[in-house]
């Protein structure tokens, strides 16, 4: 069973005044069988955290260490991290012009899995998966991202963490720009994801409204780089009433 370990990590950006720290010393564990949820205010350093993860070159891991099962994360080509188990919707290129959504998927799948998906089930299994996400089967002809509404970015995401299927998912802000509708679709299918039961989610969020529909087993409140609180879903339950007012100040002493 799968874990990611995150230790006393440091990351800084350039700048024109030189190196800017982002995050300062975050710890997490995610372990298969888990959803976590990261609420943090905006500029927190949230996405920092997940492009770091990912290995977006920008982003300059200056201490500190992220494991997958004892092995080195940050020491893997972003190739390698899609091929240890790791989905990190954000490794992806904003638009692929010219390449079919269905094209895109394959691809992405034979090189996850080391071979091609046999033909028959797998046009079966995008089917399924776009008509889970209540998209049209024209969607796979559609050129990726081209276009592509945030509502439709966000269930796209969704397709392929189905088809995909990593041993731990971080989902950057899946819920930003989801109408009421398209907010329950694609919950349910991170709910579908992780009721696997072998399978992690790290869900990052500004607002507390996906948590209505995606329940957390643990919450951590992300303020200034680093993790200034942890829980249980009670926690999220406080941000909902109360902001992240008393986090700031606290950040602020
Ligand atoms: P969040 O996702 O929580 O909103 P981000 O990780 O996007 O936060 O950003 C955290 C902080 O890092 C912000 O203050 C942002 O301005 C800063 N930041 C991120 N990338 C850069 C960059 N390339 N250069 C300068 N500052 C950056
Ligand atoms: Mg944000
Ligand atoms: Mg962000």
């Amino acid at each position: 069973m799968a874990t990611l370990e995150i230790r006393d990590l440091h990351v800084s950006v350039d700048t024109e005044n030189g190196p800017k720290e982002i995050l300062r010393g975050v710890d997490l564990t995610i372990a298969a069988g888990q959803t976590h949820a990261i609420m943090g205010p905006n500029g927190s350093g949230k996405s920092t955290l997940a492009y770091s993860i990912a290995g977006h070159p920008k982003y300059n891991i200056t201490s500190g260490t992220v494991t997958l099962d004892g092995e080195d994360v940050l020491d893997m080509a972003v190739d390698e991290r899609a091929r240890a188990g790791l989905f990190l919707a954000m490794q992806y290129p904003v638009e692929v012009p010219g390449v079919s959504v269905a094209n895109f998927l394959r691809t992405a799948k034979t090189a996850i899995d080391g071979e091609a998906p046999k033909l028959r089930t797998w046009v079966k299994d995008v089917n399924k998966a776009l008509s889970d996400l209540d998209m049209d089967p024209s969607f796979g002809q559609r050129n990726v991202n081209e276009g592509f509404s945030g509502g439709e970015k966000k269930r796209h995401e969704i397709v392929q963490l189905e088809l995909l299927n990593p041993k731990i998912a971080i989902l950057d802000e899946t819920d930003s720009g989801l109408d009421i509708d398209a907010l329950k679709i694609v919950s349910e299918g991170v709910n579908r994801f992780a009721s696997q039961g072998d399978k992690g989610v790290l869900l990052i969020t500004h607002y507390t409204r996906i948590l209505r529909y995606i329940k957390p087993d643990f919450v951590h409140v992300f303020v200034d780089g680093r993790v200034a609180e942890e829980g249980g879903p009670e926690l999220a339950e406080e941000l909902e009433a109360n902001g992240y007012e008393r986090f700031l100040k606290a950040g602020a002493k």
